[in-house]
Order: C-alpha cells, then sequence, then structure tokens
C-alpha cells in the first residue's frame, strides 16, 4: 500500500532527496567522511553553506542589500531574537494576531521586555478569517508590525496581494509557506521560517534581514547567540551550525530549482488546494469553516463538526495509509499539510477516502 505523510510539520520531504540522503549516507559509511562526521569548517561543507545560500538567493530573489542566515532553534527562537534585535527604537511592536503562532510571537516579544500591540485579531472567531491591518493604523508608533504569512494551525494564508500596507517595516514568519507561493522580499524588513515544514528536516531556520535596517539598531546588552550581526559576520558558523540539516536543506532548495521554482511550486500547490477544496465544498459530510479568499494552501483545515466522528475517521485513514491527518491538538478536526514535497497522488487519493467514507458514514 502506497502511503502518504500530511503531518504539518516536520513534513513530507521530497522522495529524491531522501534518497539522496540515503545513498549519500552509504557510500560514506567506511570514510567517516559523511554529513553526520564532518567539521563544519571542511571545504566540503563550506560548499553546501554557500550553496544553500545562493540556491535561497536565487528562488526568492533576494537582493544584495539583505542577509541570509541559517540558525538553530527554530521559529519560536525568533519570536525572541527579531524584537530584540530589531525593536530598539520604539522598544515597542505591532502584531497582527492571526493564530496561534502569532499570538505566541506576542507574548515571547513581551517577554523579552518589548511592548506589544495587538493591532487587530481574529481569535474571537477561532482563527477562521485574516485580521486586516486598521486603517488608522501608525508605522511610526511601532519598531514594526509582525505578519504571519501562513497560519499553520487555522489554514489561512496573506497571500502577496493581502499583504498589508504599513508605511514602517513588516517582518514575516513564513514557517509554514516558505517557496510555496512567490512572495517579494523587498516589501519586508525581515523574514524567517523553521525549515522543518517546507525546507527540510528539523534543526534550522531561515533568517533573512535587510542590512541597513539592522544597522540602524542599538542592540547592547544582548548575549552573543542572541545577535543576528554574529550569524550575518560569520557565514551562519559563529559557532557549529546543524550542519546536516543545512545539508538537507540545500538538497531541498535543488529540488525547487530542478522542478520549476518557486513558481512551479505554487502552479502546482494551487492545483492540490483547489481540488481537495472543492471536493469539501461539496461534500455533505466534511467542511472548511475558513474564509474561502483567506484559505491556506499548505494547510487545508476541515471537520465534520463532530469530535468524536472526526478522531474516528483520523484513525480510518491511518489504517488506509493516509497518516497525520488529525488537527492540531488545540482545534482538533483535520489537517491536511500539502507542502512543495506533497503529490497530487496524495490529495487523489485521500480525496477518494474522503468520499467512500461519506458514502458509508451517510
Ligand atoms: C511551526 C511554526 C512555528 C514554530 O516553529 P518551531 O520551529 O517549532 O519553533 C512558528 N511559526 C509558524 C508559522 C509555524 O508553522
Amino acid at each position: 500500500m502506497e502511503t502518504f505523510n500530511f503531518s504539518a510539520g516536520p513534513g513530507v520531504l521530497p522522495t529524491p532527496v531522501i534518497s539522496q540522503i540515503k545513498s549519500d549516507l552509504a557510500q560514506q559509511e567506511f570514510t567517516h567522511l559523511s554529513m553526520l562526521e564532518i567539521s563544519h569548517r571542511s571545504a566540503q561543507f563550506e560548499a553546501i553553506m554557500n550553496s544553500a545560500q545562493q540556491r535561497l538567493r536565487q528562488l526568492m530573489q533576494i537582493p544584495d542589500d539583505y542577509e541570509v542566515a541559517f540558525i538553530q532553534g527554530g521559529g519560536s527562537l525568533q519570536f525572541e531574537m527579531l524584537p530584540l534585535n530589531l525593536a530598539t527604537h520604539q522598544q515597542k511592536i505591532a502584531v497582527l494576531d492571526s493564530g496561534n503562532f502569532a499570538a505566541k510571537a506576542a507574548k515571547a516579544a513581551q517577554m523579552v521586555g518589548k511592548k506589544v500591540e495587538i493591532v487587530a485579531s481574529s481569535k474571537a472567531d477561532k482563527y477562521r478569517y485574516l485580521p486586516e491591518l486598521p486603517q488608522n493604523f501608525n508605522a511610526n508608533e511601532y519598531d514594526y508590525l509582525h505578519l504571519t504569512t501562513n497560519n499553520t494551525i487555522e489554514g489561512t494564508t496573506y497571500h502577496q496581494a493581502d499583504l498589508p500596507q504599513t508605511k514602517g517595516y513588516l517582518t514575516a514568519d513564513m514557517s509554514s509557506n516558505i517557496l510555496a507561493e512567490p512572495y517579494d522580499v523587498t516589501k519586508f524588513g525581515a523574514i524567517f521560517a523553521g525549515a522543518q515544514k517546507n525546507l527540510g528536516p528539523a534543526g534550522v531556520t531561515l533568517v533573512i534581514v535587510k542590512k541597513d535596517w539592522l544597522a540602524d539598531q542599538n542592540i547592547a546588552g544582548i548575549g552573543p547567540m542572541m545577535q543576528y550581526q554574529n550569524y550575518f559576520a560569520k557565514n551562519s558558523m559563529y559557532n557549529t551550525p546543524p550542519v546536516f540539516a543545512i545539508y538537507a536543506l540545500d538538497l531541498v532548495l535543488k529540488w525547487v530549482q530542478d522542478n520549476g521554482g518557486v513558481a512551479e511550486m505554487f502552479k502546482r500547490n494551487q492545483a492540490k488546494a483547489n481540488k481537495l477544496y472543492d471536493f469539501l465544498d461539496n461534500s455533505k459530510l466534511f467542511a472548511a469553516p475558513v474564509k474561502p479568499a483567506d484559505r491556506s494552501l499548505t494547510n487545508v483545515v476541515f471537520t465534520t463538526n463532530d469530535q468524536d466522528r472526526d478522531a474516528r475517521i483520523v484513525k480510518l485513514a491511518t489504517a488506509n495509509g493516509l497518516f497525520n491527518l488529525g488537527g492540531h491538538r488545540s482545534v482538533g478536526g483535520f489537517r491536511a499539510s500539502l507542502y512543495n514535497a506533497q503529490p497530487m497522488a496524495a490529495v487523489d487519493r485521500l480525496i477518494e477516502f474522503l468520499d467512500q467514507v461519506e458514502r458509508d458514514e451517510l
């Protein structure tokens, strides 16, 4: 039975990447020069680090006036590093509360000593649509506006055309839709993304920051591991970087390049998500609760509106080789993550399964 992994993260990786990793490790087994065993100061790894950075710059069209680094600690560490490094003037940030991870970012910024203002929220409506920036938003009061482009748990996305119009700096948590659709990097002061959703295994987070904005900050008093500048100045090797995770990331980036880049990923992701939403909208058993204009391409959330039934169907899906379809523990229901590496065949199998369940249940 062919199986499919709908996990929201760590998520599915391209099959050719897994094969490449296996063959690299097997080949290097006796030399002890595999990616799991070599120095990060070796020429072998330095080439990979530079390759990963170059591929990312090419795929996202990152201009030269932006720095790129690979940092450990996940998206969650960026909830702290971002305000510590980039909110040193007003000491205050604005947050669009579009979901669980936006709220977490707001809380973390507060805990590292910054003032935080939730300028709009859709929490009262279970985050089923995206909050919009209020007309009277005054960017001068804040160091930046924090945005979560894709809300992994709730299944909503600010697409490029929906980005809030601010005269100030915009920062984006793109953890779950980076390279899933094109974004114009120049619209952002900073972008970060944990790799384990759409870019690779867990262990590395990419961070992109506009150089002149970073240079204009006063970061006296924060520790060296928390300073972006140390990662940028040392080519992400201020300390030992996650060698294996960066090697795997480079393979995934190569796979994206070989498959037509971000524009082609976007096309495929639209086709996959549209097919599934189409089925859900026509289903008598399943429903997608998110406002259609705000729906995510990478995380499709749905439910039968009956918790016990949802849980039972998730189990049945597992028995049928469709893994990790349960929604986040905070919301329940179903979540099908359709990251770049998810093939259309997974969506077809899922729809076939849901259709059968619908006929059996009704
Ligand atoms: C998963 C996720 C995070 C948290 O990532 P960690 O690497 O677990 O810290 C943050 N933001 C978004 C949008 C996510 O999907």
